[in-house]
């Protein structure tokens, strides 16, 4: 007998020709996500993949949860093919289930299915045979085959497999199979979420902080790192780019009309965050941004920053209220660490009235004030970059 972990994967079987690279990628992103578990074993057998040879069990299905393109895991047993020392394990997984329950009576099925068809019972049989057995010896048992307290599965293929957790996972598809894009991650409650819907898809990121020293402090620094930090466990690694953003600020401050600051301030980011992308193989941007949410997310500001770029821009929290991103924040684990309440670099240079409804050309007439090429030049030439 072995523990194991079965893994099942969904949307990669709708990429057809793509299908071997789609699994390919996917098995290197479990293999990195438990590469800190010693001895642990990832094998791939007959359109699926194992985790064998752990002794961390909770550490592995931690981890497992959090490889976007896994849709559920299993803890199972994987035991000889012998109907005897199935029921053996059954009566021990129904024992267990039985006593961490709080019902009086409860319901199951078993259902069994038999790739191995020299096995000489046929699935209908193991599960008829098998029930009859666990009803026996449990008398608080009764089955129910529509919606059941517990479903056994025993899976007969080169070995049985025998479990009856089904534990959902994050879904999405593996990380790298559709390219890269260049996250604008602020240390608020937003980017995060927004950088990991997109890692979700299957993109890989790579990060641009912008970071207003000595208006914002190092640990507002040290906070955005964290919140990169607990978003590759779900992608893999980031590079995150800091990006010295005092002296645009300060310029934009001295000499631009100061309910444009915090436009101008966005599109000076964009522009920014646009060349890291290119140097780094990223083809989009990713915000946070959400319409309405701040006077810098009215539809119009929206339309001004956008066209600071060429290269799309993704918003996946565009039409989310922000209750429901707070709610995916406290999910994926970012949320605490956003709300520590250290300054944001927008914070600081924020205008008294703000802009809720630019012009284009009025704004352009504005970036004209400042030296924008140079400052952006001598910005990008001083960024730190941070692996992690
Ligand atoms: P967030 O919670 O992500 O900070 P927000 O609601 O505070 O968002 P803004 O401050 O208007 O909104 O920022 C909008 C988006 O611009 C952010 O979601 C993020 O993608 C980007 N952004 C803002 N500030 C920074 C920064 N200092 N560094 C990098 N990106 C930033
Ligand atoms: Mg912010």
């Amino acid at each position: 007998m072995e523990k194991v972990i079965l893994i099942r994967y969904g949307e990669i079987h709708l990429k057809g020709q793509n299908r071997p690279y789609f699994e390919r990628v996917l098995l290197n992103n479990i293999k990195r996500a438990l590469k800190d578990i010693s001895g642990v074993k990832v094998l791939k057998a007959q359109g699926r993949f194992y985790v064998e040879n752990y002794s961390d069990e909770a550490a592995v299905v931690d981890a497992l949860t959090r490889v976007f393109g896994i849709v559920s895991i299993s803890p199972a047993y994987k035991l000889d093919k012998d109907f005897d020392t199935i029921t053996q394990y059954a009566q021990m997984i129904m024992k267990d289930f039985i006593a961490n329950s709080q019902k009086d009576v409860l319901t199951f099925k078993v259902e069994s299915r038999r790739a191995d068809k020299k096995f000489p019972m046929d699935s209908m049989t193991i599960s008829r045979e098998l029930g009859g057995r666990l009803l026996r010896q449990f008398p608080e048992l009764k089955v129910d085959v529509h919606n059941p307290d517990m479903v056994l599965n025993v899976e007969v293929r080169e070995y049985t497999y025998i479990y009856h957790e089904m534990i959902p996972c994050a879904g999405g598809m593996p990380v790298g199979t559709n390219g890269k894009a260049a996250l604008l991650l602020s240390g608020g409650i937003d980017s995060p979420v927004a950088g990991w819907m997109i890692a979700k898809r299957g993109v890989a990121l790579t990060a641009v902080h912008f970071h207003s020293f000595p208006y914002t402090s190092d640990r507002s620094k040290e906070k955005v790192i964290e919140l990169a930090r607990i978003l590759t466990r779900y992608c893999g690694s980031i590079r995150l780019h800091v990006v010295p953003f005092t002296r645009i600020q300060q310029e934009l401050y001295e000499k631009c009309p100061d309910e444009q600051l915090t436009i101008l301030m966005r599109r000076s980011m964009m522009k920014i965050a646009q060349e890291v992308a290119k140097r780094e193989g990223a083809a989009a941007l990713i915000t946070g941004e959400s319409i309405g949410q701040v006077a810098s997310q009215t539809v119009d500001s929206l339309v001004v920053t956008n066209a600071a770029v060429a290269m799309p821009v993704f918003r996946p929290l565009i039409g989310f209220d922000k209750i429901d991103i707070m709610n995916i924040a406290s999910n994926i684990g970012t949320y605490e660490t956003s709300i520590l309440p250290y300054e944001d670099c927008c914070t600081v240079f924020t205008p008294r009235h703000p802009a809720t409804h630019p012009r284009l050309e009025k704004i352009i007439k504005s970036e004209q004030l400042i030296d924008e090429e140079v400052l952006i030049k001598e910005a990008l030439e001083n960024i730190e970059v941070i692996e992690l």
